[in-house]
């Protein structure tokens, strides 16, 4: 029988040795790099969703959802054949029909080809969408560098306004403050293509001068992608840096009239901001507006939390109308690690109001339903059937916080009744079974 319709070509983990448990047996174990969201963690994503979903539907962005896989090729397109992520960072396979599929990096590219299929140019624009999910990247694993990760992103396509790119910056911004965290924005502008062109040139005639001192990638990234250069770690290669040509003085005077409505509207809003003009990212497909969003304080220049541009370029690239569109996604896994940097927790999501505890076989069988009655009526409720000694099942209510505790006994099934626990002041009272519903509900108003 086979078990999989295809086989992720990851050479590192396929030849990795499984390792074995006591006895022998063999233990699956996470892919390098990849990461379980565990119970104690889930909450931090929780809010993060409900933050992203709150905003998302303010600002009138709807959700879309696309699959995991897509056509390499996609990426390949969009993201630009020479950048880390194509060249390094996908994960890759060719599946039993021969297709080349490719496991999703990001989604913008994906975005624009849900936009494109679909027709959405027919709708008024601009179109606003935005997505929660899941990517994967064959990184080195680091703190904060994952190789299956999460984003919140937020795409607005068919519209050039700098309103839009000003827009997306303070959502981006005020997603963070509102979790807690204040950011402080990193902004550049890459011009048009064409300016990109010249200070491309620009920037391989500084570099050449200097390319004995450059690192294995930055003399790749020279002949394939120079503007890769400026974004290279490598202490080294980032003195280089320092003195190389700036963008900012190539830009045609469309994109820089556009570049400073986006900083004039930000201004306005009072979003902190660094022009950043080392700033390039590390996808081709941006034009204009490029942004970054990193934590206000020290050493947070090392952490990127979320990113994004305009670009206005790849929609035509990818076989559509010529369209403008601007977006950001966000690093949840980085915005997790970064609230427990700084000590923020999430809010308890749900406060029980009433444990209910049984004891004795006739108890445990009846108390299923009247869970299942009081939950549906809208009673916060809960229980632990596992559990059968009173002293335990009262010790967790109490934990719990609860306001009552409903006590089912053998002389309560007997007698037809149930009793009702007041947590407060360890007052109890006997209610007719069948009228417990409606007594609960009575007494928590
Ligand atoms: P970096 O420069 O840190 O590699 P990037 O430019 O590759 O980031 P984007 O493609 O813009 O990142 O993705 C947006 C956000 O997603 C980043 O700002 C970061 O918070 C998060 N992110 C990117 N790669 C990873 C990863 N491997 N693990 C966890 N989060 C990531
Ligand atoms: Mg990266």
């Amino acid at each position: 029988m086979e078990h999989a319709a295809f086989v992720i070509l990851d050479q590192s983990s396929m030849s990795k040795p499984l390792k074995k448990a006591k006895g022998g047996k063999v233990r699956p174990q996470l892919l390098r790099g990849m990461k379980d969201i565990l119970p104690q963690d889930a909450p931090y994503w929780d809010m993060i969703r409900r933050k992203a979903r709150e905003l998302a539907e303010s600002y009138s962005f709807s959700r879309v959802e696309t699959p995991l896989l897509e056509a390499r090729d996609l990426f390949e397109r969009s993201i630009g054949e020479h950048t880390d992520i194509v060249s390094k960072e996908m994960f890759t396979f060719t599946d039993k029909g021969g297709e080349s599929i490719a496991v999703r990096p990001e989604w913008t590219a994906s975005a624009c080809r849900a936009y494109i299929e679909h027709g959405m140019v027919n709708q008024p624009q601009p179109v606003k969408l935005w997505s929660f999910f899941q990517c994967f990247r064959r990184e080195r694993p680091q703190a904060g560098r994952y190789r299956s990760f999460w984003q919140a992103d937020y795409e607005v396509i068919g519209d050039a306004d700098p309103v839009v790119d000003a827009e997306l910056i303070l959502i981006l911004y005020t997603f963070l403050k509102e979790l807690g965290i204040q950011g402080l924005v990193q902004i550049n502008s890459l011009g048009t293509p064409e300016t990109r062109r010249k200070y491309t040139r620009g920037l391989v005639e500084y570099y050449k001068k200097h390319a004995r001192k450059l690192c294995g990638d930055c003399k790749v990234r020279l002949k394939k992608n120079p503007l890769r250069l400026l974004d290279c770690k490598v202490p080294e290669c980032r003195e280089l840096v320092t003195a190389a040509p700036e963008i900012i003085d190539f830009l045609d005077d469309e994109s820089r009239k556009h570049f400073m409505s986006v900083l004039e509207y930000l201004d306005e809003s009072e979003v902190p901001y660094n022009l950043n003009s080392r700033l390039v990212r590390g996808l081709d497909y941006y034009t204009r507006t490029l942004f970054e969003l990193w934590p206000d304080r020290e050493g947070g220049e090392n952490i990127a939390l979320g990113g994004g541009g305009r670009y206005d370029g790849l929609m035509k690239l990818l076989g559509g109308r010529d369209t403008p569109a601007c977006g950001f996604a966000m690093g949840v896994d980085r915005v997790v690690l970064e609230m427990k940097e700084q000590h923020i927790t999430p809010p308890r999501q749900f406060q029980p109001d009433v444990y209910l505890a049984q004891l004795g076989d006739r108890a445990k069988r009846r108390s299923l339903k009247l869970f299942n009655d009081l939950r549906a009526s809208g009673v916060r409720i809960i229980e632990n059937f596992s559990q059968d000694g009173l002293k335990e099942q009262l010790g967790a209510a109490s934990d719990a916080g609860v306001r009552y505790t409903l006590i089912l006994g053998q002389k309560e099934m007997l007698d037809n009744t149930i009793l009702l626990r007041d947590m407060e002041n360890g007052s109890q009272e006997v209610v007719a079974f069948e009228k417990i519903v409606g007594e609960v509900k009575k007494k928590l108003g």
